[in-house]
């Protein structure tokens, strides 16, 4: 029999599933897994019967740390965890001045296939279930020995493009018996997936959306982002005009800075005149070079004279400060690595 994921269920789902117990029964369920226990047996409040029958019944998903790299210029940490059926994902531990922000993944692998990303060129293997976003974070604040204050949606993966799984993880999280996170703490980062940003405006959540942005207009961007041939820009920044005024937050258009693509002084000022009257941000964030690729950092002057041009033409920007430089921790850098180490290895067994 195949059992059901009991740490994606909501605490309603779990009461009505448990209708023959008494009525305390499921939120005292509810809060072990939300306290991030591995097996029914850590459970030491439940009677015996009762465990071993959910244990026949239901699956707790984990995320147990694989690897784990600490930088050495910051306390950045970045992990590859490995869920219940062997699938890996990354995810990166911050900190800040105000707390600990840790970067998840959603999805195994991803569809989207930017030119410069690394988890693109290892295809798509699988959207990840609500239980294991919220694993995630359970780990890295187990490991880390300390709460989590902020959580974003920023790593492997397309956010939008598993929004059910997305959705059900930011119920869970924000619940009061559960981590009881609020939506401010929240960051959610999409390459530009346009109906899913209508229908999030409409929910009216208090989470800071983040767009990848990476170019001021359509000939870049279509370059570097095939999904904007789906939606572009105009589609895109109509959506994001809607979504500012319907939550009334500010969006953060995220703008990977690359060399001789998109950072001449032309780019700046049309990025300016794109953007106007839009209630939002711009971060700049130097292109992490991903093997193979013909994409690279742009010199310190081309990135701060880009900066100021912007800055000049009334664009509210910053320079994203790099974390974890040396442990590569930006999306899908470490796991290529990993893939890359392991074909190295299976290859040499073989000669
Ligand atoms: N799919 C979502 C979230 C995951 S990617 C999105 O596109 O927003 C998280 C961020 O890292 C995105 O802004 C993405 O464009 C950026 N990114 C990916 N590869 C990068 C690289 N090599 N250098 C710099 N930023 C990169």
């Amino acid at each position: 029999m195949n059992r059901t994921d009991l740490k994606s269920m909501t605490l309603s789902e779990i009461q009505a599933a448990f209708s023959g117990q008494p009525a305390f029964r499921a939120l005292q369920v509810y809060r072990w897994l939300h306290k991030g226990v591995s097996s029914f047996d850590e459970m030491t409040d439940l009677p015996k019967s009762f465990r071993d029958r959910l244990a026949a019944e239901y699956y707790i998903a984990t995320a147990r740390i694989e690897r784990k790299y600490c930088s050495k210029l910051d306390d950045t940490v970045k992990y590859l965890f490995r869920f219940n059926d062997g699938e890996m994902v990354e995810s990166v531990l911050m900190s800040y001045h105000h707390g600990r922000t840790v970067c998840i993944s959603t999805q195994a692998g991803c569809k989207m296939n930017c030119a410069f990303c690394a988890t693109g060129k290892s295809g798509f293997s699988r959207n990840l279930t609500a239980s294991e976003m919220l694993s995630q974070v359970q780990a890295a604040q187990l490991d880390a020995g300390e709460r989590i204050s902020n959580i974003v949606l920023m790593g492997m993966g397309e956010p939008l493009d598993n929004y059910e799984a997305v959705l059900r993880f930011l119920d869970l999280v924000s619940s009061k018996e559960g981590m009881n996170l609020g939506m401010r703490h929240i960051s959610l980062s999409t390459c530009g997936v346009v109906d899913k940003i209508y229908d999030l405006a409409n929910r009216k959540y208090q989470l800071t959306l983040s767009v990848s942005l990476h170019a001021p207009n359509d000939r870049i961007r279509s370059q570097l982002m095939p999904v904007n041939r789906k939606w572009n820009l105009e589609e895109l920044l109509r959506a994001c005009r809607y979504y500012a005024e319907m939550t009334g937050r500010r969006i953060s258009f995220e703008y990977t800075v690359i060399d001789g693509v998109n950072d001449s002084a032309e780019c700046a000022a049309e990025l300016a005149c794109r953007l106007r009257g839009i209630l939002c941000h711009v971060n700049l964030i130097p292109v992490n070079h991903v093997s193979g690729s013909a994409f690279h950092k742009s010199s310190q002057e081309r990135l701060h004279a880009f900066e100021s041009a912007l800055s000049n033409h009334g664009v509210n920007v910053t320079v994203r400060r790099t974390l974890g430089a040396d442990i590569e921790a930006s999306c899908g850098q470490l796991k290529r690595r990993h893939e890359e180490e392991v074909a190295n290895v299976e290859d040499f067994q073989q000669k």
